[in-house]
């Protein structure tokens, strides 16, 4: 009986720690969470939801077991000096566990005041950040947190979690290493996320995806010399929403390739209308970052130009800077075969990325397109002047065509003309408009003059 009595303690014992870390698991938390929440009404507390940032390179980069320890480790910290902060000060007694993988979760029932689980949660942050050791390597996390209250934010375990959780990715796309606390506002943009990822999901089927075209101009013409493709999303019950709302979106969700293949198509397919009228103009797509992580991308990307039947000389590729730097490997192995085709590449958003001047060098793009941020500011500022200005030089030393993006104004005009600049686009001319429009503009033509006055009208 002793024996029994002993295998059934060493199994619950089991069941409800985590290995890793010895701290209770997923299944312990739940248990005892539903106790100090559900099942007593009257009672109030907090609940501090801990994620790792960057804590996957590390497990990449050394391995599991190295990856391990270094859980351990701030499983340890992490209850230490929690235990330090409410000792003595308050009547609580604080519940650690592991949560999945980097993430940990802290009930500190009693504890419901939040300047004060504010100020735990930064001393958190301040101390996850302090370098762990793990034999000889000195290793460097951070911690994204959040934080709500019972049963204010919500009255089962559940929801209280689903509220920690939503202020904790709020603290991650606010820039990591930080701490939110949960209130409504998180909660409605939450909700709204998730209602447009829905209705993403079947817009493609529902043909509510159109690209629009903005004309790209060649400087020393002032001629349309080709256009970049720009996705268009009209919902009937969200109306038209921005690509960077429901773009990001897209690409977390999945859906981005196949949204990315439609517009590839599409362009294509009106730009062989143009062509067909005796224009010979180009045109550039954007792709999205997620794009390139599909090891099919190469393969898919050339099965649908070569349907198309378009002269890819006449196609260009638009990459953003920061998509480039995540793995220049990659993407270089990923353009190559497509750009032994004939076909173009431009890094967009230049100047926003933070390049290794070699990566950029030694990376197979044809064009540099300068971020409008750039441009916009031109006028106040004699550093961005400055900034455009070595742009362009540096690219003319790696012999690369340059775009100016986000042109509004004659002044912006003539200082990039005089500066050497290939290309422009902006609303001086024409904002992005549906292929009908940019039909109309290509045989009517467009010259500066003619577009300053419309520019205005033509944006609505
Ligand atoms: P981007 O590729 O840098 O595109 C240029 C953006 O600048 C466009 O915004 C365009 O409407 C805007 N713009 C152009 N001229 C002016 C100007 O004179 N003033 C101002 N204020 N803005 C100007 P849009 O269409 O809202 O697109 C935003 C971003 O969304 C794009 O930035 C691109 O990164 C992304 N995007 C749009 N369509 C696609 C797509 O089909 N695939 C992917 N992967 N991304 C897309
Ligand atoms: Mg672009
Ligand atoms: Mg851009």
């Amino acid at each position: 009986a002793v024996n029994l009595r002993n295998n059934i303690q060493r199994v619950e014992y089991l069941a409800h720690v985590d290995g890793v870390t010895g701290l209770p698991n997923r299944l312990k938390f739940s248990n005892v969470a539903t106790q100090l929440i559900d099942l007593s009404p009257n009672a109030d507390g907090g609940m501090i939801f801990v994620d790792l940032d960057r804590f996957k390179a590390i497990n990449d980069m050394h391995g599991h077991v190295i990856g391990d320890r270094l859980l351990a480790l701030v499983a340890e910290r992490l209850s230490d000096l929690i235990k330090i902060f409410v000792d003595g000060r308050f009547q609580c007694k604080p519940f650690v566990a592991r949560f999945t993988g980097d993430e940990f979760i802290v009930v500190l029932p009693g504890l419901s005041d939040p300047d004060i689980l504010k100020e735990l949660s930064d001393l958190i942050v301040r101390k996850i950040r302090m370098p762990f050791r793990v034999d000889h390597l000195k290793l460097m996390v951070r911690a994204s947190i959040g934080v709500a209250l019972y049963p204010q934010d919500g009255k089962s375990a559940d929801d209280v979690l689903r509220c920690a959780d939503m202020a904790m990715f709020t603290a991650k796309g606010g820039g990591r290493d930080q701490t939110v606390i949960f209130d409504e506002s998180i909660r409605q943009k939450a909700d709204e996320r998730e209602k447009i990822e829905r209705c993403l999901r079947t817009a493609l089927d529902h043909d509510e995806l159109t690209v629009f075209y903005q004309p790209k101009i060649d400087i020393l013409t002032g001629q349309i010399m080709g256009s970049e493709a720009l996705l268009r999303w009209e919902h009937p019950e969200l109306g038209s929403v921005p690509p960077w709302k429901f773009i990001p979106l897209a690409e977390e969700c999945g859906l981005m390739p196949s949204i990315g293949e439609f517009v590839l198509r599409q362009s294509l397919e009106d730009m062989n209308v143009v062509r067909k009228q005796g224009c010979d103009l180009s045109v550039a797509v954007n792709v999205a970052p997620v794009q390139f992580q599909s090891d099919s991308f190469t393969d898919r990307t050339l099965g649908i130009l070569g349907e198309s039947g378009f002269p890819l000389d006449k196609l260009e590729l638009e990459i953003t800077e920061s998509s480039i730097m995540e793995d220049p490997q990659r993407v270089y192995r990923q353009i190559v075969p497509i750009r032994d085709e004939g076909v173009e590449f431009a890094i967009d958003d230049f100047g926003t990325g933070y390049s290794s001047l070699n990566t950029l060098a030694t990376m197979p793009f044809d064009t540099l397109k300068i971020d409008r941020s750039f441009v916009m500011n031109m006028a106040e500022s004699e550093d961005r002047r400055v900034i455009v200005q070595l742009i362009l030089m540096m690219a003319q030393q790696l012999r690369m065509k340059t775009v100016a993006e986000g042109i509004e104004t004659r002044g912006q005009y003539d200082h990039l003309k005089a500066w050497g600049a290939n290309f422009a686009q902006g609303y001086l001319w024409s904002p992005p408009v549906p292929f009908a429009a940019f039909r109309a503009m290509v045989s009517a033509g467009l010259d500066v003059d003619d577009a300053d006055g419309r520019s205005g009208e033509l944006r609505a």
